[in-house]
């Protein structure tokens, strides 16, 4: 006989009644709760800027946009979100910093969390892979070479207006194949208005310029779990 471990017990089973449950996920992956943005069957979730469908075409399961194709911007809006998306840069050693292959998931189609090959490819910081573009530079450099598959997990917080004031600036942590290279980073906003408030797309960039060489990025596995 144990009687104080069973007075315990049976209070630990109360409290358990009681209390609410975590929402149940499976963790898949994908996760049960994701939205599912592309899973190798078709391109539906996606638009043009213009609204029309997009120029990417599916090759093996895989997402394939070449240069010229135009950002693409998911149907669907998100406020604060955990966001997922595997890629794989093309090799183009005949190229140098930022016209290598180059493209970017942009959050809320506002906010550029850069994809660039960096691997032995220097850049100026806020340009490299794992940046949060023109803003801030990865922790560290986890890049893998070119032609292999790599992943983001990027924690957004959206940011939030009272007003035209910004109430909360938001935030971005990201892990890039699975190594932390944005830690809560503040995101920064030029100018005074609060006008980034409302739900936006996950945008998929076209590196595009004037003799921007051919760029071939390839994509799987996108989803996210609105955090609102
Ligand atoms: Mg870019």
């Amino acid at each position: 006989m144990r009687p104080i471990a069973c007075f315990v017990l049976i209070c630990g089973v109360a409290a358990a009644q009681s209390e609410p449950q975590p929402t149940p996920v499976d963790p898949g992956p994908p996760p049960s709760d994701a939205v599912i943005l592309f899973d190798g069957k078709d391109l539906d979730a996606w638009i043009t800027s213009e609204g029309k469908p997009i120029g990417c075409t599916i090759e093996n399961a895989v997402m394939a946009c070449r240069t010229g194709a135009g950002n693409i911007y998911s149907k669907s809006t998100f406020q604060s979100a955990q966001i997922h998306l595997e890629f794989s840069i093309p090799n183009m050693p005949g190229e140098q910093s930022q016209t290598r292959g180059n493209s970017g998931v942009y959050l809320q189609g506002r906010y550029e969390i850069q994809i660039l090959d960096s691997y032995q490819n220097p850049t100026y910081p806020t340009g490299a892979l794992g940046a949060l573009y023109g803003q801030s530079a990865p922790l560290v450099n986890a890049a893998r070479a070119p032609e292999t598959w790599q992943s983001y997990d990027i924690i957004f917080n959206a940011p939030k207006c009272a007003g035209s004031a910004v109430a909360d600036p938001g935030s971005v942590t990201v892990l890039l194949n699975g190594v932390l290279v944005q830690n809560h980073t503040v995101i920064r906003h030029e100018g005074g208005a609060c006008d980034f408030g409302d739900p936006g797309p996950l945008m998929l960039q076209d590196h595009n310029f004037d003799e921007a060489p051919i760029t071939v990025m390839r994509f799987r596995n996108i989803w996210y779990r609105p955090l609102d």
